[in-house]
């Protein structure tokens, strides 16, 4: 078993400097600045990685395809040269709506090469969303399928007349000047691109947020952020020569770009690209059949694994695997413990979000595991808990006590605004820390353990109870499958926690079940934060990344409008 490339969290973090990481970028010739593609692919391909596997892609019937990062150069200067040819310049918005296919792939690092700005949509998403990300986010060229093309977006071409091109990945001819062929097109492009200067601060990619709290928000983010995709797929995903790698996360949702494309070729491994959906025995072959060494994956993802009754190491050659991640919602202790028996190592929760571009705190494999927790700051990035308010903002001293988690300003791949809305970027900052938006404390020993959203949190009896805190315990109960607790307004006491429960299959959803699961969570957490209402459901809503809408419940449970809900994942 290959040694982690951080051996010692506290003497890495302590000498650390991101200009001394910054060696291990090769930025672009002749110093001509910093561009996320150069350094993804070109350097490589003119390396000793050229014909080594950048991204093996599979598809839905389980045949693979393999590109070089020779063959990605290619590919991905063909789309720089139809991008000029079609007059997109620096800066200009490039969107996909697109599965995981990969035109998606090549699309985005072409875009970079160009130094225009890539942002790519949930091919899931209705007209709707599709609207209003293209629109807000002035969209000049849209790359995506004639079918989706036809459903979702023809209709909406007349109100977007920014939208010079439509380019369609699996059509020959053009139908208009604006909606065009992409294989003709790339048949056409010269393979051969000279990627221009690359300010390090030049715009790069943009994500919308999930929209778990108001409507989606477009972040924006620039070149210099692969910096820390760098720096955390070596100290976080422990990426070495050789390694093959899966992230199961769509591009649509910032963890598919950012570690989906950008980390790993950055370090120069063998990124898997699986097409189709969540399928559990699927999921077990292909980390059996090829050979995955790190996975990188969800607590939605888990927790449905741990549904089924499949000891995987048992039932699968799981001996390539040599660690397993966690991201975008809380992972329970209880999913940390099940991948320690099952997998026989934990799954290493870690913690950002849209806003940070990057793994911001994080479980490392070299560290002792504390199951629940998210771990520690990434070396370079200092987080903080503070008690804000409109008018005040104090850093939080004392160990163990809930607040706002903080973050320093200034690491690279922090976004840089929020397209649009400059006003609500400088209300995300109180001078030098950035407000994440999340509740959570940090322990004795520097170990941070999340609370919940801050406009989560329920206030009853004067007691604060994050809701995290209650679903956890509610998921120890053998007989429940999945949890989400939200504050109901209560005359007397101010709030009372609700909790919706998903039971395991064949369990009675009656009211002696409702009796033990109360008791159970009463011993748990005192009656004080136990749930004083329980209601089964069968699904939970949630966002395609995870995340439990616990918004959209409370709406429904008090009648109100639903609100934006155009990242919810259909059961
Ligand atoms: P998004 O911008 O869609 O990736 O959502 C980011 C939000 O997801 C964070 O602000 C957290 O509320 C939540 N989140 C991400 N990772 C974790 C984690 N490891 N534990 C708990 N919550 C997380």
């Amino acid at each position: 078993m290959v040694s982690p490339n951080l051996t010692d969290y506290t003497s890495v973090a302590s000498g650390f400097s991101w200009d001394r990481e910054q060696a291990g970028l090769s930025g672009l010739p002749d110093k001509q600045g910093l561009n996320i593609a150069h350094e993804a692919i070109d350097r490589h391909a003119s390396g000793e990685l050229q014909n080594h596997t950048a991204f093996r892609f599979i598809h839905k019937d389980l045949s693979v395809m393999d590109c070089s990062y020779q063959d990605f150069k290619e590919l991905t200067n063909r789309f720089a040269n139809v991008l000029g040819n079609l007059g997109i310049s620096k800066g200009d918005r490039v969107f996909s709506f697109l599965g995981r296919i990969p035109e998606l792939y090549f699309a985005a690092l072409g875009t970079l090469k160009k130094v225009a700005v890539f942002c790519p949509l949930f091919n899931v998403f209705g007209p709707d969303p599709v609207f209003q990300r293209l629109s807000r986010g002035d969209a000049k060229v849209l790359v995506t399928t004639h079918d989706l093309f036809e459903k979702k977006v023809r209709p909406l071409l007349e109100r977007l007349p920014e939208l010079k091109y439509v380019l369609l990945t699996d059509v020959d001819h053009d139908e208009s000047e604006q909606i065009r062929s992409l294989p003709r097109l790339m048949e056409q492009a010269s393979e051969e691109f000279t990627i221009p200067p690359t300010d390090p601060e030049d715009p790069a990619l943009l994500h919308f947020t999930s929209g778990t709290t108001g409507m989606p928000k477009g972040a924006l983010h620039v070149h210099k952020a692969v910096l820390v995709h760098y720096v955390t797929g070596k100290y976080v995903l422990d990426f070495h020569p050789g390694d093959v790698y899966w992230c199961t996360a769509d591009p649509g949702w910032v963890t598919g770009t950012s570690y989906g494309i950008i980390a790993p070729l950055v370090n120069g491994v063998t990124n898997l690209v699986d097409e189709e959906e969540f399928d559990a025995t699927r999921w077990y072959s292909i980390l059996e059949r090829e050979k995955v060494n790190i996975w990188y994956t969800a607590p939605t993802g888990i927790r449905r694994l741990m549904r089924m009754n499949v000891i995987p190491r048992e039932k699968y050659n799981l001996e390539h695997l040599r660690l397993m991640l966690s991201v975008g919602e809380p992972l329970h202790a209880e999913a940390v413990v099940w991948g320690e028996k099952n997998f026989g190592m934990p799954f290493l929760d870690n913690w950002w979000q849209t806003e940070t571009g990057g793994i911001m705190i994080a479980n490392y494999r070299a560290m002792p595991v504390r199951p629940g927790s998210m771990g520690k700051p990434l070396p370079g990035v200092e987080a903080a808990i503070a008690e804000v308010t409109d008018d005040s903002f104090t850093l939080i001293d004392e160990l163990d006590k809930d607040g706002h988690l903080v973050l320093k300003r200034g690491w690279p791949s922090m976004f840089r605004t929020y397209l649009h809305d400059e006003e609500r970027y400088s209300k995300s900052f109180r001078g030098d820390w950035y407000i994440t938006g999340d509740l959570a404390r940090r322990d004795a020993d520097g170990y941070y353990w999340f609370v919940g959203r801050a406009d989560d949190i329920i206030k009853t009896s004067g007691h604060m109870v994050g809701p995290f805190e209650v679903e956890s315990a509610l998921m120890e109960h053998p007989a429940v499958a999945d949890a989400a607790v939200i504050g109901k307004p209560d005359p007397l006491i101010g709030e009372l926690v609700k909790a919706f429960v998903v039971l395991q299959p064949g369990q009675q959803q009656d009211e002696s079940m409702k009796t033990d699961i109360t008791a159970h969570a009463r011993r748990k957490l005192g009656p004080a934060v136990a749930p004083k209402e329980i209601t089964f459901i069968d699904n939970l809503p949630k966002t395609r990344s995870g995340k439990i809408l616990r918004r959209l419940l409370k709406a429904r449970e008090l009648g109100l409008p639903e609100g934006d809900t155009s990242t919810l994942e259909q059961p």
